[in-house]
C-alpha cells in the first residue's frame, strides 16, 4: 500500500490515513470494468490513486504541459462532455513518462457513429465523477479511440489522469471504447492506436518500453485479450 500513498507525503501527510481508507473503500468498489479480471457489462472503473484532491501542490511547484489534443487531431472534449472539468479535484500533470492503453470494459461496442461514441464518453465521464464519493474531476483518461478510429480528447493533458491505481503520475491514459475480451480490434482502431501512441511518444520522448497496457501494471483483464495481443504486435513492429 505504500506506493498507493507515495504522493500524499508531498501533498499533505496528515491526509494519509483518510486517503488510505478511501482507497481501501474504493478498491472494494472497483470490481468492474477496466480495473479487474471480471468480465462485465457495467461501467469502467480506473482507480483513483488515493490522493486528496483538495490538497494540491500550488501550480508554481509543477511544470505545466501544453495540451496537445488539437495537435493530434483529437475531437475536443467540449464537443461531447456535458459538464466542465473540476480543477480542484485534479492534480496538475507532470511531464509524461508513461503511456497506458485501456479498454472501457463495458459492453461490446462496434458502432461507427460519432454520436454513439460521444454518448459513451459522456456515460464514462459521469460514472467517473461519481467515483470515490464524487471526488474525481473529470473522465479519467486523456484520450479515447472509437470503433471508427476517431481520436477524442478526454481529460485535458494539463491534468493528471485517473486510470491506473497509484501509477497515474506522469502517465498518459488512452482508452479504446469497447470491450476487447468480447470483441476484436478493427483495422481503423489499430491504425488510430498506432498513430496516437507514436505521436505521444515523439512529443513527450516516451520510449516504447514505457508504453504499456493496464494489465502490464496490475492484475486486470484490461485492455482485453484482443487489444492486448494487438498491442504486443504494435509495440514489436510499429513503435520501435
Ligand atoms: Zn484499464
Amino acid at each position: 500500500m505504500s506506493s498507493t500513498n507515495n504522493q500524499n507525503s508531498i501533498i499533505d501527510p496528515s491526509k494519509g490515513d483518510a486517503a488510505r481508507r478511501t482507497f481501501l473503500l474504493a478498491s472494494a468498489m472497483f470490481l468492474v470494468g477496466c480495473g479487474t479480471k471480471k468480465i462485465t457489462s457495467t461501467l469502467p472503473s480506473p482507480i483513483w490513486n488515493g490522493q486528496e484532491p483538495s490538497t494540491l501542490d500550488p501550480p508554481s511547484a509543477v511544470v505545466m504541459l501544453p495540451d496537445p489534443s488539437s495537435m493530434l487531431g483529437a475531437i475536443s472534449r467540449g464537443s461531447w462532455a456535458k459538464g466542465p472539468a473540476i480543477p480542484r479535484n485534479m492534480n496538475r500533470m507532470l511531464p509524461a513518462r508513461y503511456i497506458t492503453l485501456h479498454h472501457d470494459g463495458m459492453t461490446a461496442f462496434t458502432s461507427t457513429s460519432k454520436l454513439s461514441a460521444a454518448s459513451r464518453l459522456e456515460t464514462i465521464r459521469k460514472s467517473h465523477l461519481r467515483r470515490d464519493g464524487g471526488r474525481w474531476g473529470d473522465i479519467g483518461y486523456h484520450f479515447a479511440i472509437d470503433p471508427a478510429g476517431r481520436l477524442w480528447q478526454g481529460r485535458p493533458l494539463t491534468w493528471q489522469g485517473a486510470h491506473v491505481r497509484a501509477k497515474n503520475e506522469a502517465n498518459i491514459g488512452v482508452v479504446v471504447l469497447g470491450n476487447y475480451e468480447q470483441q476484436s480490434v478493427n483495422r481503423a482502431q489499430l491504425r488510430a492506436v498506432t498513430s496516437t501512441l507514436r505521436s505521444l511518444m515523439e512529443k513527450y520522448e516516451v520510449p516504447v518500453s514505457k508504453v504499456r497496457t493496464h494489465q502490464e501494471w496490475a492484475a486486470t483483464a484490461c485492455p482485453g485479450k484482443s487489444l492486448q495481443q494487438a498491442m504486443v504486435g504494435i509495440r514489436g513492429r510499429s513503435l520501435i
